[in-house]
This record gives C-alpha cells, structure tokens and sequence, in this order.
C-alpha cells in the first residue's frame, strides 16, 4: 500500500466520550483518558521469556509493556506507552517552568553536520550510518549536538537572542555493543536531550544550575529514590557534569558517596586518596620467588601467605604516535601498577600525560619484547627496553611488595622502590575507590551503591560551537563562539529503572506519577449484578470528572485473573465492587503496597479515595 493511504486512518469515537460521560470532567491529556479494559489492550503473560535477565525486564514482558521486535528494539504496548507519555509530560512541565523550549529535530540526519566536528569518523560502530538512494552518507541520531548547533548559528545571532535553551523529546539509536535488560539498554530508545546556548561560562553555569534543579523536581515528582553523582568532564574540565542515578541493585554503574557528608561521585570519578600516607622503610631483601602457575595475584598471595594488600598488579598498555599519513611512527609501552586488591580506573588513567590521546592494551608481542615474559608474571625489575611506569599513590607508598619477576613461575618479594628498582616515571590517582575507602572531603568512610543512570547534565564549554563555527555578535558586534551545556534523560531507561526500584512477587508497584492508570475498578459479577454495574458506572466517573485516570475492568475475567494482572501490570490503587459487598454497604480498596484490603463504607468511598489519590 502507498505511504499516504496507509495513513488515512478514520477516527473512532470511544463510547466513553459520549456525551454526558466527561462532560466536566478535567481531561489533563487525551493520552491519559480513563478506559474501559475491554475498549483498550490489556495482555499478560505467566512466564517471562528466557532471554529477560533483570526483573524490571521480566515484568515489563509479562505485564505487556514492551514487545520485541529485534535485539534492543522494541514495541511500545499501549499499556507501556501510557507509562511513557506521562514520564514524557513531567519532563516537559518541568522543563518548559526551567525556561527551555520545545522542538523537535529529525531522527535521520545528514552525514555532512556530524563530519563537521569529527565525530562521523570517530564515533564508532555505535553510530549507525546509513545511505540513501543517491548513495549520500546520513546517520540515526545517537544524540541531537550537531543538528541543534546548526540551529543555533544561524538563528541565535546576537547576544541579546541569549541564553537559550532547546529541548526535545525523541529517538534515539545506539548500536549498543550489548543491548540488553530490555528497554534500559536499548538500540533504540526515547531520550529527552536540551542543549543551552549562553554568551559565557558564568551564563553557562546559571543554564546548568537551572538544568539540574529542574532534574531534581522531574525526579522527585516522577516518586524514584536518586542520587545527583559527580561525573567526569573528560577534556572538557571544571566540575559541571552530575549524573542522575536511580538507586537499584541491579544498576550497572558504582556510584559511591560518603554517608557523612554530601560527597557523591561515580566510580569514574570518585578520588581514591593514598591509603598510605607515606613510605615504609625497606626491611627485606629482594628476593625471588618460584611461584609456578601463580599467574594472579590472589594466588600468589595464597601460595606466600601474605595478604593481598602486599601484592602489586601490573598492566601493560601501548601509545602509538602516528605519522600525517597516520602510520605509527613510534609505540611506547606502559606498565600501569594498582594494589593487588584494587582494580584499574581506565578513565582515571587516560588523563596522564601521554595516555590522553588513546591507548590500548599492549600485544603479546609487545609484552615479549619489552618484559621478556608473559602476562601473569609482570613487574618493572629487569626490563628488556624502557617502559613508562605508573603507579597508583597507594603503590608508590609501598615498601617490600610483591610483583611479578618478567620470569615465568616467578614472582619477587621484598621489592622497594629506589632500592630494587627506579621510582616510578608517574605517580597518580588509577584506580576505582573501594567501600571503606577515605572520603576526599575528609569526612569519613565511603560507601558504594549500585545505580542506573537516568540522566545527565554536562557543560561542554565552546566543543561544538568552535567545531561548527557558532558564534554571536556582542555589544561591540565582535564574533564570539556559544558557550553551551547538554541535559540528558533516558525516558524509556526511566520505566525499567522505576521498575527495578518499586516491585514485588506479584508485579510492577508504579510510583503514582508513572502508573498507566492510577486506579483500577475490578467489579465482580457484572454481568449478573446491577448494582455491581451501576456503582462501578458511578465511580467511574466520579473519578473521572476528578481528573483521575481510571480503568473499569469490564472483561469479565475471574476475580483472581482480573487482580493478578493489575497487580503485575502495577496499578497503584484498587477498588473492588461485589454483589456481596454492596449488600453490606461496602467496598473494598487495596494499595498495591497494603498488605490486605480495607473495607469501605459505599458512603464514605468517595471521599477516602479522594484523600489516598489527593484530588
Ligand atoms: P550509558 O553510560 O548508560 O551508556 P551514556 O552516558 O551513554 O549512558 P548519555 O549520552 O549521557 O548516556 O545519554 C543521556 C541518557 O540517555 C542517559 O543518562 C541514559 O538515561 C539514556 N541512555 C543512554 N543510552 C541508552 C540506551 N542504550 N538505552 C536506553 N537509554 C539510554
Ligand atoms: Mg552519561
């Protein structure tokens, strides 16, 4: 079928707008209008399919949120849409009341604008490029830099146009290494993206604080527990860069904070001050040591009866200096050194000098060559050729560690820096903090939790506006270029992320403000009962002409069926109305939190559901 016919779709009027039905009711958005379960799509499943490894993904198939169509790609059920679009208008309130403005920028975009600053050949396979019919280079936007800074250097033109602040809601694609938990790391996915435009970093600065208070109403209306973490700025600098973490075991980001004070930094970030604060004296000799198949340092630990504290880890990484023709002209070899129980922090460690371009991890080959050994038994004693060695400020305060002797099957003991071997060529902060650890602040031990990363402001200085040539004219009418910040949110990342937060063994328990519907009316027998009907018909209204997005479920499904979904699905309130109950004068109202139902007087319902739904 041609495009154009496909699209004319003829308009149905639900029977539930008939007149009188909403007549004065506050409908805040069509996209949230209370429905009757049989009029709108309601689909469970018992069994997640194997492939959902993380709960919120489990329960967002089972509930009937989501439906995949390819690895990270996925359908918006309608009961998920719902979920989504009222995520979508807290954002947009929050940010039109932040002063930013909505637009909306196309999803395919030519290949010419991202050339321009260098990033259609530096992105990686994660940008998806494709061609059209004349064979013209375009890319699926990953995220809006490029398409906005062409906006704003044509039409932001003078300083009295600024600051500015241009926002939309839209698709994105990422060809994620591994797409996975569903939509929390999609392929494609929803992102809310708002770029400022500022004459200068102390504008800049006020875009961002304002960016970051909005962030703050958003996630605290949308009811989730987060913490606002310090991030990297990479090679932009300074300190404006916070990353909005929903707190959730499952979360695969460390984010870690001091419970003193209000320190909180992603692991990237987060410093790990020396746990010596100065050098031991070097009591023992330098010994070698055979330990045979000791390729680890736990083992080797094991194998001497040391602790791990004593043992140095070594990792070897290579640089590569090219020519113009971008051959290598020269490769450097690296030994990074971190405690035996700490880990690398690779981002840490791409801000010393020389590593800041790139590096990567050192070939066999290389390692023969420089070492004489193979991995496993690494140290900086007795090197074939020079290598750059880093240490970690903990390792540089060590006296008689343990490494490994560039010998195979054998390790040292007793090494001391100065004494056995050269200092180290640089000393720095390389590794990830540990739990226990020092607060940089002083102000006691830091903790680690697990976190997922619903948002992110970021202030990019001119990055984009000198790539792209953006500038505006000041009071003297003198070029200068935009300074500029970007603000992040992952909409559909937020579901999962909720999910994973506010759920038990029978399903989803939305937060109010996320919940497709706020309540459920599940009456029994309402096919035999009139009075069942009609006081399922009031309420339904009732709640309706209160603004209150309410589904009827009029499917005739058995009262079990009918709560197991709403209760998957994680309608926060229920309402159920039965023949027997209203002999009694009686409905019954359960949270989805409450343990058990609580009966209420038919009399006084109305009120009590106003007070729990605070309309
Ligand atoms: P991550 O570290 O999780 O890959 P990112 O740093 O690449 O995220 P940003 O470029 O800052 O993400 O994008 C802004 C927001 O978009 C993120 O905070 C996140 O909520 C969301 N987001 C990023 N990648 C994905 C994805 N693959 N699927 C769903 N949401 C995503
Ligand atoms: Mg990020």
């Amino acid at each position: 079928m041609h495009w154009l016919a496909a699209a004319c779709v003829t308009s149905v009027t639900p029977d539930f707008w008939t007149p009188g039905t909403l007549r004065g009711a506050i409908v805040r958005s069509l996209d949230f209008s209370s429905m009757k379960a049989s009029q709108f799509f309601v689909s469970t499943l018992k069994e997640a399919p194997a492939d959902a490894e993380i709960v919120s993904h489990k329960l967002m198939m089972r509930a009937g949120l989501i439906k995949r169509l390819g690895a990270g790609i996925y359908n918006y059920m309608p009961m998920g849409l719902r979920v989504i679009r009222k995520v979508e208008a807290v954002i947009r309130e929050e940010m039109n009341r932040a002063g930013a403005i909505e637009l909306l920028m196309p999803v395919v975009q030519p290949a010419e604008l991202w050339q321009e600053t260098g990033r259609f050949d530096k992105m990686g396979p994660e940008l998806l490029r494709v061609k059209d019919r004349h064979q013209r280079d375009f890319i699926i936007q990953p995220t809006s830099e490029e398409a906005v800074t062409d906006i704003a250097r044509q039409e932001l033109r003078s300083y009295k146009q600024l600051p500015k602040n241009f926002y939309h809601i839209q698709t994105k694609f990422r060809d994620e290494r591994r797409p996975r938990f569903g939509i929390m790391r999609g392929r494609e996915f929803t992102m809310k993206d708002a770029y400022s435009f500022d004459r200068d970093e102390e504008s800049a600065g006020r875009s961002y604080d304002a960016m970051f208070k909005a962030y703050i109403a958003i996630f605290d209306r949308l009811g989730l527990q987060y913490r606002a973490v310090a991030a990297d700025t990479g090679a932009i600098g300074g300190d404006r860069s916070h990353e909005f973490q929903v707190i959730a075991d499952t979360g695969e980001d460390a984010i870690v904070y001091c419970p003193n004070s209000d320190y909180a930094a992603n692991i990237e970030l987060a410093e790990a001050l020396p746990l010596l604060t100065e050098r031991g004296t070097a009591a023992e000799p330098l010994t070698k040591t055979p330990t045979p198949g000791k390729a680890t340092c736990a083992d080797v630990a094991e194998l001497l009866g040391l602790p791990l504290q004593r043992t140095v880890k070594s990792l070897v990484v290579a640089t590569d200096d090219l020519d113009e023709a971008g051959k290598v002209k020269k490769t450097t070899v690296w030994l990074l050194m971190v405690r035996g129980d700490h880990e690398l922090n690779e981002v840490k460690a791409s801000k010393i000098e020389g590593l800041k371009d790139g590096f990567r991890f050192a070939t066999v080959a290389e390692i023969d060559a420089h070492f004489g050994c193979k991995p496993g038994y690494l140290g900086p004693i007795g090197l074939k050729q020079p290598v750059k060695v880093v240490v970690d400020r903990t390792v540089a305060n060590m006296a008689g560690f343990v490494c490994g002797a560039n010998d195979e099957d054998f390790h040292y003991t007793g090494a001391n820096w100065g004494r056995d071997l050269p200092e180290p060529d640089v000393v720095a902060d390389i590794r990830n903090v540990m739990e226990g650890d020092p607060s940089p602040d002083g102000k006691g031990p830091l903790a680690i939790q697990r976190g997922i990363e619903v948002g992110h402001v970021f202030y990019l200085g001119t990055k984009y506006s000198k790539a792209m040539n953006a500038t505006y004219l000041d009071e003297k009418g003198k070029p200068q270029f935009m300074e500029m910040g970007c603000y992040g949110i992952g909409v559909t990342r937020l579901l999962g992320a909720a999910i994973e937060q506010n759920h038990d063994e029978r399903g989803i328990i939305w937060p109010d403000a996320m919940a497709p519907f706020r309540v459920v009316l599940c009456p029994i027998g309402m096919d035999r009962s009139e009075a069942v009907r009609v006081e399922a018909g009031r309420l339904y209204q009732a709640l309706q002409a209160q603004g209150v997005d309410v589904l009827l479920d009029d499917r005739g499904e058995r009262p079990g069926a009918m709560f197991a979904d709403w209760e998957l699905i994680g309608v926060p309130h229920r309402v159920v109305i039965s023949d027997r109950g209203l002999k009694e004068g009686k409905l019954e109202y359960q949270g989805r939190r409450d343990a058990q139902a609580t009966s209420v007087a038919l009399a006084e319902i109305d009120v009590f559901l106003k007070d729990k739904l605070g309309v």
